[in-house]
This record gives C-alpha cells, sequence and structure tokens, in this order.
C-alpha cells in the first residue's frame, strides 16, 4: 500500500492542501492504520498552546449547568438522599435497558416461532369454529360482564 508522508499529514491538519488532495488522504486515513497512527501523533503535537486548563470554578460551573449540588462534607442528611435518588434513578434506567435487551433477544428467537405456529393453526380455528363465531365471542363477553357487574353490585350491597 502507498503511503503519505508525515509531512503531507502536517498539511492536512494545517489545512494546506486541495480539496482533491483531502479527499484522497481521508479516503486513506479510514483503510491505513499506520497513517492514522502518524496522522494522530501529529494531532496530539499539533496545538500544545491550545491545550486547555480547565478554570478553578470549572467542576462547580458544571454542577451548575447539570442543575446539580456539588458534594459537600457540610450537607445533611436530604442532600445526600436526594443524590442517592439520582443514583437509583440511573441504576434502575440502566436495569430496565438491560431487561429490555433480553426481552428483545426472546422477541427475535421466540415470536417469529410463535407466529408462524398461529399462522398454521388460525386456519384450524376456522374450520373447527362455524362462521358468526367472533360475534357470538362478543354476546357472551358481554354476557359475563353484565354478570359481573350484577355481582359486583349485590357484594356492595352486602357490605
Ligand atoms: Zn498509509
Amino acid at each position: 500500500m502507498h503511503h503519505y508522508h508525515q509531512d503531507k499529514w502536517q498539511k492536512y491538519i494545517d489545512n494546506e492542501l486541495e480539496q482533491w488532495e483531502v479527499q484522497l488522504l481521508e479516503e486513506h486515513l479510514y483503510q491505513c492504520d499506520e497513517c492514522m497512527n502518524v496522522y494522530l501523533s501529529l494531532l496530539e503535537g499539533a496545538n500544545p498552546l491550545e491545550e486547555i486548563e480547565p478554570s478553578l470554578d470549572f467542576t462547580s460551573k458544571v454542577f451548575e449547568e447539570l442543575n446539580l449540588e456539588l458534594p459537600s462534607t457540610t450537607k445533611n442528611e436530604p442532600y445526600d438522599r436526594k443524590v442517592l435518588f439520582k443514583y437509583y434513578v440511573v441504576a434502575a434506567s440502566i436495569t430496565m435497558v438491560l431487561m429490555y435487551g433480553g426481552i428483545f433477544d426472546l422477541f427475535l428467537t421466540e415470536v417469529p416461532r410463535a407466529t408462524s405456529e398461529m399462522i398454521s393453526s388460525s386456519k384450524r380455528v376456522e374450520e373447527i369454529v362455524p362462521a358468526g363465531w367472533s360475534q357470538r365471542m362478543l354476546d357472551s363477553t358481554f354476557e359475563k360482564l353484565e354478570l359481573r357487574s350484577l355481582k359486583q353490585g349485590s357484594d356492595v350491597d352486602e357490605n
């Protein structure tokens, strides 16, 4: 494989190349670990003066932005509970994601199988149950609901 010289990568970093050359270099960068390493090492040493030092109140500003209180030993119990609750919510969310991940796995393996079984058995259901079965099922459901509401009404009367 043809590799580009370090000087080329430096020019690429310094934005001193033509557009077509930039494209060639970028395409090469996606495929070549060797040149990627050269590029990254150049990039690391590129602008040492521009390295950003966090200001003294950086942490408190971040906490302010996040609408969180800065941890402190003088804080009393309600604060700790609040923080614990936040951690609990985060932990619960992660657990849920993992759970759903498992459920999705189940869906991928179980649902297609169950669906194909349903499709193959649905024809039999239509053969066994005569026409109008859905209406009769609906009617009987309403009957059951009426009976239940009557029963519940009598229960209330007894109390
Ligand atoms: Zn290369």
